[in-house]
């Protein structure tokens, strides 16, 4: 694919389309259509064995989808992008294409929930074993690769607790083994981390949180390798289906333009709330990436632009006083997801990775006292005067 020179925040609104193509109209236009006629019998014939460009049935492309999947990759920095109904599409879509029965996945030791189940999965299922690694150093990663070993999977910052892992360094033990390395960026967005220029090899977004932004889509974005994707794209995508909607990628075209400037605010606001929280009595301990005090800052240094927009905190009371906190807010929103307008606050335990085995869980560091606050863009001192308060009347 054709870079295009650009800067980041240029790229958002601009690559991947031309208004001349489609009769001046500015912004990208919703071909909201399942399928495509051809002119002729033969042109049918030739559509079909790939003889001749152009659309067929919108499962297997859609020329929205095509503008979203040009720009994701463009911003990734990658070769070509994918769009999927939602993250989990695109999460099983990748693992399915890169394992066989009895092959192994070596995955970070915190992990998306409902990634958990899907490893559980196929592991009951397909006999797909995994195992899990804190990914610290290159020795702890060696140990626990197999011969059957086919995919490393890594969440950074790990969700909730915001661990992060040196991408750049396990990129250079896969190429040892020639593992291909997976990524899931949606914490950091494409504007504060960038897998593939780190050595990784797919990078996967749910694009139900920044990237869309509004808390208004469930969709799923990939972007990695030509070959590989090609691949993807015409088995795992093609044949089981979980393609996006051309409204759903019109809408992610919308949420796209202003990726840069809400991510700004909302690492803004979460430096200040960090602030705030680091002197309350009533806080034991504090997670996100770039405070100074984070055991992993050194890798924030290194790979994200910023800290981001999510915090987790752990507070100094019981599970029942970590569920009054939620009940005792006045207008900060009960809700999992993040990376919407509106700030969102969550009890992991109980909620998000409520599915997770009790022991597994604590082994990820997701105790009942822990709280997960994804920072919105309203101004950062109404948010704090409702956490301040809600703190206060524990
Ligand atoms: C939300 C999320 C997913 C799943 O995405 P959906 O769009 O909800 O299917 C996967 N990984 C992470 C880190 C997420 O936050």
């Amino acid at each position: 694919m054709v870079r295009n020179n650009k800067r980041f925040e240029t790229s958002v609104i601009h690559h991947g389309y031309d208004a001349k193509d489609m009769l001046g109209s500015l912004t990208t236009p919703l071909f909201q259509t399942s399928t495509y006629t051809f002119e002729s019998a033969e042109q049918g014939e030739c559509r079909f064995a790939g003889e001749e460009d152009g659309y067929i049935y919108s499962r297997l492309g859609n020329p929205t989808v095509t503008v979203l999947e040009e720009r994701i990759a463009e911003l990734e920095k990658g070769e070509r992008g994918l769009a999927f109904g939602s993250g989990m599409a695109a999460v099983s879509a990748i693992l399915i294409a890169l394992t066989k029965a009895n092959d192994h996945i070596l995955c970070s030791s915190g992990l998306y929930g409902c990634t958990f189940g899907l490893l559980t999965m196929m592991k009951e299922k397909y006999n797909i074993d995994h195992d899990f690694s804190e990914m610290a150093t290159k020795e702890e990663i060696r140990d626990l690769i197999r011969p059957e070993t086919t995919c490393i999977y890594v969440e950074t910052p790990i969700n909730p607790t915001m661990k992060l892992i040196d991408l750049k360094m396990v990129s250079e033990v896969a190429k040892e083994y020639g593992i291909p390395v997976v990524v899931d960026n949606t914490f950091s967005s494409p504007y504060l981390q960038q897998p593939l220029e780190l050595g990784c090899d797919v990078v996967i977004h749910s694009a139900t949180k920044y990237i869309g932004g509004h808390g208004d889509v469930i969709a799923g974005l990939v972007v990695g390798k030509k070959d590989f994707l090609d691949e993807v794209a015409m088995t795992t995508q093609k044949d089981i289906g979980g393609v996006i909607s051309p409204f759903d990628a019109w809408l992610l075209l919308r949420g796209l333009k202003t990726l840069p400037i809400r991510l700004d605010r909302h690492c803004d606001n979460a430096e200040e709330i960090v602030k705030r929280l680091k002197t309350h009595p009533k806080i034991a301990n504090i997670y996100y990436p770039n405070d100074t005090s984070n055991p992993d800052y050194a890798i924030k240094e290194k790979q994200m632009k910023r800290g981001g927009g999510v915090i987790s905190f752990e507070i100094d009371g019981s599970k029942e006083d970590a569920q009054q906190l939620l009940n005792n807010l006045s207008f900060l929103k009960i809700a999992v997801s993040l990376g919407d307008a509106e700030t969102l606050i969550e009890h992991p335990a109980t909620m998000t990775h409520a599915v997770v085995p009790e022991d597994s869980r604590l082994k990820m560091g997701i105790t009942d006292q822990l709280i997960r606050l994804s920072v919105g863009l309203e101004a950062w001192e109404d948010i704090w005067e409702d956490l301040e308060n809600a703190l206060n009347q524990l």
